[in-house]
């Protein structure tokens, strides 16, 4: 069965090539990039580095008060906590201003940070008056945020990148993810299975096959690291995680040569 193939790129001359093309509007670091006309847009809802320098009390915050940011352990960028009105309300403007213009949306980094995250005043207090554990509350308030982008999108696809974890309960539990409350809101999920080679390929069936249980019939694609990856070693992920996924996308492969050559393996493949 044919294999939609796409690329998430910095390089405009990359993206008339591949079916679809992901182009970063927004990222973790705070940085902001014009829409290129003809890719989806991705924003980075509640990661950003330059918001957290200006406001490091909007920062996630674990159950012993560790924060959710680089200098601490387990973190590559900050974390902003969407339970926070301000924060809120950023994200949906990043979301707002990215829809202006294209035709599709990708969001990512819609996510608590992990384990016990966020635990903040506010989130607490939201809990608290809901009468709900933090764990729903997390749920509700992430669920929110994607209904309210889905209805500023309207029929327009809408993608949302999922943490690569499909061990029952993880998303829900640690995440804020609640997966049945989602799928009718997004159109695929995006699951980035990162490598910096591919060298083995079973960790990429576990999780595929995992998100594929997961999912049923719900669409997702899988997110390869492309950049300096081997292309015999891409291709064999790309079969290994296509076989699962409904899609496949080649993340930041600086050359177009090899991407292209790396895509007609792969849809020689799946036919
Ligand atoms: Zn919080």
């Amino acid at each position: 069965m044919p294999k939609p193939l796409g690329v998430v790129t910095r390089y405009k001359t990359h993206v008339p090539h591949f079916d679809v093309a992901f182009w970063e509007t927004k990222d973790v670091g705070g940085a902001r990039r014009a829409w290129l006309a003809g890719t989806i847009p991705m924003v980075s809802c509640f990661g950003d580095n330059r918001v957290a320098a200006a406001h490091p009390e909007w920062v996630q915050v674990g159950p012993d008060g560790e924060r959710g940011a680089r200098p601490t352990r387990y973190f590559d960028w900050d974390t902003l906590c969407p339970s926070r009105p301000e924060v809120m309300a950023l994200a949906l403007a990043w979301a707002e201003e990215a829809l202006e213009v294209a035709g599709a949306l990708r969001l990512d980094d819609v996510t608590f940070a992990r384990r016990g995250y966020c635990a903040c005043v506010l989130c607490q207090q939201g809990a608290a008056s809901a009468g709900v554990p933090l764990v729903v509350w997390r749920q509700r308030v992430l669920t929110q945020f994607v209904a309210a982008v889905r209805a500023r999108a309207g029929t327009r696809p809408l993608y949302v990148t999922l943490y690569p974890d499909p061990y029952p309960g993880h998303l829900e539990n640690e995440r804020g993810l609640d997966l049945e409350q989602l799928a009718p809101l997004v159109d695929a999920f995006v699951v980035p299975l990162y490598d910096l080679g591919y060298s083995t390929t079973y960790w990429l069936e576990v999780i595929a096959s995992g998100f594929r249980d997961r999912l049923g019939s719900q669409p997702w694609w899988a997110e390869l690291y492309a950049l300096k990856v081997p292309p015999a070693n891409l291709v064999k992920a790309a079969r290994v995680a296509g076989t699962y996924a409904d899609g496949l996308l080649l993340a930041y492969g600086s050359q177009l040569s090899e991407l292209q050559a790396v895509e007609t393996a792969v849809k020689d493949y799946f036919g």
